[in-house]
């Protein structure tokens, strides 16, 4: 049997409006909207594309886009001063900066000048040892999106056992906390792991986040197993992920595609946190993130 393919722009789609009416309410209840300072460093034509979706769909969802480009070889300290001045300004609810940055800045200081109630991305220091400890913060988009995804689809998470392939700061770690915040099971495999289809075969949910095209394949999916697709290249023949999809949509129960999965979750994941980071700085709720 084929299985259920998880419409990602779907759920997205919910998600932005979902977020857009809440918008509007906190609007009509603060007089305020909220603000997203994006920062942009240098001319990388990828990290264009990103940030100019992220405020285009900022400010379709009603939001205020406050854009502040750099040039590439801009200073370690100058960016450090406006990251703290926008961390300062009552305007910006959350900061973005879009990574990766040239290679002579230092990307974790500068993520560690956002304070956590500001962290849309959910990416300092700060926000990671949150997460951690199970305690109020906002959450790395692109997991966020993977578990926002899986709730919808109804997929039995307690109990579960996840098999997560990658353990980086950016996906597989703090999907690992997330999924265990909701009770289930979960192995992190990674570059290092021997004999990876024997333990992806032992799971009821796999989450491919390897950055390998194609690695999740036949051999590593249990019939009937829950297969989410984090991954993006962009190949001649178009976007694919992780997983080989036309191997693995006859043995799996719920699937995600690429493109259509996974990707379109973390734009509407980084509103959702805006949203809550504003209303964490009207309500004064800093202090419980902080
Ligand atoms: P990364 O390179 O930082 O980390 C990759 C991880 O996979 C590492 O922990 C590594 O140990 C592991 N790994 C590499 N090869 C492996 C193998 N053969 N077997 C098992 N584990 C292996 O990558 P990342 O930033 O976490 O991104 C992973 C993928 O997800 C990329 O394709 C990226 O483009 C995509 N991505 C998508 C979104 C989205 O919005 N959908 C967001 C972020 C990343």
């Amino acid at each position: 049997m084929s299985a259920k393919i998880i419409d990602g722009r779907s759920v997205a789609t919910k998600v932005r409006n979902q977020v857009k009416l809440a918008t509007e309410s906190y609007y009509s209840a603060t007089g305020r909207r909220p603000g997203l300072a994006t920062v942009l460093v240098g001319h990388d034509p990828a990290s264009h594309v990103y940030i100019n979706n992220k405020r285009k769909q900022c400010v379709a969802a009603g939001m205020v886009d406050l854009h502040h480009p750099l040039p590439a070889e801009v200073a370690q300290e100058d960016l450090e001063a406006l990251l703290r001045k926008l961390a300062a300004d009552d305007s910006v609810s959350g900061v973005l900066l879009q990574l990766p940055v040239p290679e002579h800045l230092d990307a974790s200081a500068l993520l560690d000048c956002i304070p956590a109630h500001k962290d849309v991305d959910g990416l300092t220091t700060e926000s990671a040892g949150l997460l951690a400890r199970g305690l109020r913060s906002l959450r790395p988009c692109t997991p966020a999106g993977v578990i926002e995804l899986l709730r919808v689809s109804e997929i039995e998470v307690s109990g579960r056992h996840a098999v997560i392939v990658g353990r980086s700061q950016l996906v597989g770690k703090p999907l690992s906390q997330l999924l265990l915040q909701s009770d289930a099971t979960v192995t992190v495999a990674h570059s290092r792991t021997q004999n990876l289809p024997s333990i992806t075969r032992d799971a009821d949910i796999i989450i491919a986040a390897a950055g390998v095209p194609h690695l999740i394949g036949a051999t590593h999916v249990k019939p009937g197993a829950t297969v989410i697709d984090v991954g993006i290249h962009r190949t001649r023949d178009g976007l694919r992920g992780d997983v080989d999809f036309d191997a693995v949509v006859d043995i799996a129960g719920a699937l995600t595609p690429v493109p259509g999965g996974v990707g379109p979750m973390t734009i509407a994941m980084l509103l959702s946190n805006t949203l809550q980071a504003a209303t964490f700085n009207t309500q004064g709720m800093a202090a419980s993130v902080r």
